[in-house]
């Protein structure tokens, strides 16, 4: 399934879509639940297989199957000819290939207790987030949200102006 996704360029696009779709619906989540373990690869998942469900169902629900339309994406169309059902399709792998080359702890809320203190030659030591390594100053219950989308571009050349 992975392979077919990204086998033509326009499937590859719109599943790089719902990657950073994925990955802003994980910051949402840990924004909103900073004390949850957060699994990215998981709202990446959900993300994925919701594109796939819908191109399905955007193939069944016309004519798709009984005419020569040549709308139809041939990577696509060989894609659910081959999967068949879409109950087998492990969409966590998908994700988590899709993640491979990028740092997920990034999302991860970190406590203040999570930062290391920096030992700075100079003056007192500074909280250091251990993932992207910013210097932070904040309250003892304050949590920390690394700048993640950056990463995301740069490891994964996702778009975030238009998901
Ligand atoms: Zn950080």
């Amino acid at each position: 399934m992975g392979l077919y996704l990204d086998n033509d360029r326009g499937t590859y696009l719109e599943t790089q879509r719902a990657t950073a779709r994925g990955l802003i619906r994980a910051a949402d989540f840990a924004n909103e639940f900073p004390e949850v373990s957060l699994h990215v690869y998981r709202h990446v998942a959900i993300e994925i297989e919701a594109m796939v469900q819908e191109w399905r169902d955007d193939l069944t629900g016309s004519d798709y199957f009984d005419n020569d339309s040549a709308s139809v994406p041939t990577g696509l169309l060989l894609m659910f000819l081959e999967i068949g059902s879409l109950w087998r399709v492990d969409w966590d792998e998908i994700a988590t290939g899709k993640l491979d080359t990028f740092p997920v702890e990034l999302l991860q809320p970190k406590a203040a207790r999570d930062l290391i203190e920096n030992e700075r030659p100079l003056g007192a030591p500074l909280p250091t987030c251990p993932d992207c390594g910013f210097a932070v100053l904040m309250l003892a219950d304050d949590w920390h949200f690394c700048d993640w989308q950056p990463a995301a571009i740069d490891a994964l050349g996702l778009e975030f102006d238009d998901v």
